[in-house]
Parts: structure tokens; sequence; C-alpha cells
């Protein structure tokens, strides 16, 4: 976990500016973004993919979601439209080992994705 760079930015260890910061959880600003709005939301405990999820963590991803429709009405992309999305695994294309919830607007997006 110490290696995590995503416990790192939560526990203030990488200065990343957080936009939102609640018990469990908080939210940054994705550092190579791929909409005018791409943020990715985090919970303070390490999971490391959708796939290590037990019960007991469905509050916690409940608070994740709720957090982006939150945010989605500060950036003004909730009438819009946005996307969400959790990428679990190398065919999804994760790449950081920590889950987060992707929150991208402000530009219409293709479905599927690619
Ligand atoms: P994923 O491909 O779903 O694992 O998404 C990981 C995301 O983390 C990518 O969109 C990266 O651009 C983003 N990312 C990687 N390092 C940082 C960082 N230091 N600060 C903010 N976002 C980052
Ligand atoms: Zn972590």
């Amino acid at each position: 976990m110490s290696d995590c760079l995503f416990c790192k930015i939560a526990e203030g260890e990488i200065p990343t500016e957080l936009i939102l910061e609640q018990e469990n959880i908080v939210a940054f600003r994705d550092i190579n973004p791929q909409a005018p709005t791409h943020i990715l939301i985090i919970p303070r405990k390490h999971i490391s993919t959708l796939n290590d999820l037990k019960a007991d963590d469905a509050e916690l991803i409940g608070e994740l979601i709720l957090a982006a429709k939150e945010l989605a009405e500060k950036e003004g992309i909730a009438e819009s439209g946005y996307r969400t999305g959790f990428n679990c695994n190398a065919d999804a294309g994760q790449t950081v080992w920590h889950v987060h919830l992707h929150l991208m607007g402000g530009r219409k997006f293709n479905w599927p994705p690619g």
C-alpha cells in the first residue's frame, strides 16, 4: 500500500489539489484529462480493483457515485451530461491499482467507448 500513488495523494504525501475531501473519499483532477472536466474520485481505503470489493464496501462505492453527482453539478455538466466509469484490469485499461471513479464531461462521448 505504501507504494500506491493514489494512497499517497489521499494522504497528502504527493501534493495534489483535492477538490473534494470527505471522511472516506477524496477527489482530484486527472493529470492527463480526456475531457474539459476529468476528475478522479477515490476511496481513502486502498482497494486495488473492483474485483477486490467486499460486501462491506457497498456504502463506500455509493459515496463515490454520489460525489460524482455532486461534482458534476459543481462543474456545470449535470444537465449537458457526463460519463462515469471504473476501469478494471488490463482489458479496460486500468493503470493505477487503487479503485477510482472517472468523472468526465464538457464534451460529447461516443457509445460504446473504444
Ligand atoms: P485508469 O487508466 O482507469 O487506471 O486511470 C488512471 C488515471 O490516473 C489516468 O487517467 C491518469 O491520467 C491518472 N493519473 C495518473 N497519475 C496521476 C496523478 N499523479 N494525478 C492525477 N491523475 C493521475
Ligand atoms: Zn492505494
